[in-house]
């Protein structure tokens, strides 16, 4: 029987996995085939890459633009925080779709099914399956196929403690019912980096919990296969983190140059999606691009800005008014522990919290696009190292071979076996 187990660490960077602080993913290195030049999504923050990798295809496919967006509604953009559990919901009345690309979830349903175990936000856990394909236990919410209510919803808080009995409960349950499609996404130690700095103690108590974790589901895995399952087993991370070095209002910043009406104005939108901005013009205002566009690649702060024309390049399109994306400026700087890249963050419409010194991510720096995947199973073994193009959007075509299904329609690869 072949199946697929995928176990997300959100949050974790490839340089913290080292013998002495992850043990169980180090030792799952030696026997696994691992991706040393694997990139995540733009903007790489968890919800849209979610939807990535539920869909194989890039935010311009499956329209799920980040993890705070713009909708044009009745003429009107409007901005939304997509970690709401009703976002989609939502989405879908306006646009006609909640994402315009088939999930795994609904690709395998008729073949064995898929469980969702998640600790992150709602509208994060949603976005692997909004229209209810299959089965999804979340902190705030679970349900089955259909949206049918399940006897022993999932409740566990978000940090080490519920990561672990929500990893207790997937081992139990999900592996023991056997779907073609089992996804453990733990809320660490992406929670506990946006609260205290990348390398200090707290910070690497919580990655041992999320390392042992892992290995929990390794083992468990293993006793399968020794029973006859043709298990492929993929461990790895949506995103890395940076360290924030300093916070840019980017709407008042419009506003200040002329660019923006007034802080509440809907002419012109930037929504943070953490270290990067994501920029939307009302079709109205379309004679203010070109000054927008200037006015942003002269800013110290931006990193990098992606033109309307150029947003293919990053895996997104000019849907609902999306004109520009700012990748904030990011830098190699090393903090008090030792680790190296740190970035400007764009202050968010509704959680104002800004921790300087904490981590964040959501742009294109250079470790927060430097996530973790590893692969074990049917042609992936040996502790080799691939070298080479490896994207998010790859793995639900690798997923799908396994299980003997077509990937078609995807943006992404099966990797070569
Ligand atoms: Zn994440």
């Amino acid at each position: 029987m072949q199946r697929a187990v995928v176990v997300i660490l959100d949050g974790l960077r490839r340089d913290f996995v080292t013998a002495a602080r992850t043990p169980y993913l180090a030792q799952f290195a030696a026997q696994a085939v691992s991706f040393p030049e694997f990139r995540t999504a733009f903007p790489s923050a968890t919800r849209a890459v979610s939807a990535s990798f539920a869909t194989g295809c890039h935010p311009a496919r499956h329209t799920l633009q980040g993890n705070a967006v713009a909708l044009l509604e009745d003429g009107t953009l409007v901005p939304h925080d997509v970690g709401r559990p009703d976002f989609l919901a939502h989405k879908r009345a306006v646009t006609g779709h909640a994402l315009a690309a088939p999930t795994l979830s609904e690709r395998v349903a008729p073949h064995g099914g898929a469980i969702l175990f998640n600790n992150v936000s709602p509208g994060a856990a949603n976005a692997h399956d909004p229209d209810a394909h299959g089965h999804i236990y979340q902190r705030t919410f679970s349900r089955g196929p259909g949206g049918a209510a399940v006897a022993d919803p999932l409740r566990v808080t978000l940090d080490a403690t519920g990561d672990r009995a929500m990893t207790d409960r997937f081992i139990a349950e999900a592996l023991l019912r056997k779907p073609a499609l089992a996804v453990l996404w733990l809320g660490e130690p992406d929670h506990i980096q946006h609260d205290v700095p990348l390398g200090s103690p707290e910070h690497l108590a919580v990655l041992r919990e999320a390392d042992r974790n892992a290995g929990a589901v390794m083992a468990a895995v293993e006793q399968q296969r020794a029973a006859g399952d043709d298990v492929l087993l993929i461990v790895g991370s949506d995103h890395g983190h940076e360290t924030v070095s300093g916070a840019i209002d980017v709407e008042a910043e419009l506003v200040t140059a002329g660019l923006k009406d007034g802080p509440d104005s809907t002419d012109v939108l930037a929504l943070s999606n953490g270290t990067s901005s994501l920029i939307y013009l009302h079709p109205s205002r379309e004679s203010r691009r070109v000054r927008l566009q200037r006015y942003l690649q002269d800013q110290p702060w931006a990193g990098l800005v992606v033109a309307t024309e150029d947003l293919g390049t990053i895996g997104q399109a000019p849907l609902y008014g999306l004109a520009f994306a700012v990748s904030l400026k990011a830098d190699e700087t090393v903090n008090d522990y030792g680790v190296p890249g740190c970035s400007l963050i764009a202050v968010p419409r509704w959680d104002k919290k800004v921790r300087p010194g904490c981590g964040q991510h959501g742009g294109l720096g250079r470790y927060e696009q430097s996530p973790v995947l590893m692969i074990e199973g049917a042609g992936f073994s040996g502790g080799t190292r691939r070298f080479g193009t490896a994207h998010i959007v790859d793995l639900a075509p690798t997923i799908l071979r396994h299980l003997g299904l077509s990937a078609g329609g995807t943006d992404g690869h099966a990797w070569q076996i």
